[in-house]
């Protein structure tokens, strides 16, 4: 099992991110460059790199699973807002350059914001901006999280995420990324999560998916709210996360926790406890408090 959470990159960057990984007995990990929510970004620097590969390797993290999420703010959807659309492209070219260099595969991207545009013309022109991005020589993957609908979001249901892949022109170099509270929030049955696996096979076909984002949510199905919740504290529950995260068809996809930290402290120690051991644990708030005290 490949399990692992959102963790910090902070002064030491790469090599901080892998060092919380490893304190949550984590074997990978997702972070974002900087603040999820602004698009400040500092160099990479080589010998934090390093520092951090020679770590990894020790420490069982295999670099390849190992995955980045761009900011929120970044909406590759709206073309008429003409300079916040190429202030998108541009940042994530940078992006992308910033994650080559220090060797990171998959980049996970929420596809947008339609606003007011029409659906349709939002969708192409999220696959127009990813076409400006990428080019033959690009080698991390785009990955297109699947959106719990709230507000404008685009990338709602496979239906729209097939209408955006199939207008790539790079298609090997664009991929999926399933968030179960998401999937929830956006109306899908995660008890039933064996037959939107069959679905989404036959519609775009399993071997897109390259990452998952477990959460449980704080709303109920087809609320389209996108409030996650800790693994077994929400209306998913922890039976139908573990079947989504031991899923055989899934198996060599890194799965990745953002569940909300409780008061000053990330539950995925104890949330990885919890998976390794299939069993929910009902006092993770106290537990987390002796942890960490
Ligand atoms: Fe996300
Ligand atoms: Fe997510
Ligand atoms: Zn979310």
């Amino acid at each position: 099992m490949i399990i692992g959470s959102h963790v910090n990159f902070g002064s030491k960057q790469l090599l901080g991110s892998a060092e919380m990984a490893v304190s949550f007995g984590a074997n990978t990990f997702m972070f974002y460059t900087g603040a999820p929510q602004n698009t400040v970004r500092k160099d990479i620097d080589e010998t934090l790199t390093k520092k951090a590969k020679e770590y990894m390797e020790h420490h069982g993290i295999d670099i390849n699973n190992v995955i980045c999420h761009a900011p929120y703010i970044i909406n590759l959807a709206n073309k008429e807002k003409e300079d916040s659309w190429n202030f998108s492209i541009s940042f994530l070219k940078n992006e992308i350059n910033r994650i080559t260099q220090m060797g990171i595969n998959y980049i996970v991207v929420h596809p947008g914001n339609a606003l007011k545009l029409d659906r349709m013309e939002a969708l192409h022109n999220i696959a127009e901006a990813i076409n400006n991005i990428i080019t033959p020589e690009t080698k991390p993957m785009i990955l297109l999280e699947t959106m719990a609908g709230k507000g404008s979001e685009c990338g709602i249901n496979m239906y729209e995420l097939k209408e955006i892949l199939d207008n790539i022109d790079l298609k090997d170099k664009v991929g999926i990324c399933l968030d179960t509270c998401h999937l929830n929030d956006s109306g899908i049955d995660i008890s039933k999560f064996d037959e939107y696996l069959k679905e989404f096979d036959n519609y775009i076909g399993l071997e897109k998916v390259k990452c998952v984002h477990v959460n449980d949510s704080k709303n109920v199905m087809g609320s389209h709210k996108d409030r996650h919740a800790n693994l077994g504290y929400g209306t998913i529950g922890f039976d139908n996360l573990i079947n989504v995260i031991y899923n055989p068809k899934l198996k060599d996809v890194p799965k990745i926790l953002e569940t909300p930290w409780i008061g000053e402290y990330p539950p995925y120690k104890l949330e990885i406890d919890m998976i390794k051991n299939k069993k929910f644990n009902p006092n993770l708030e106290q537990e987390l408090m002796d942890l960490y005290k």
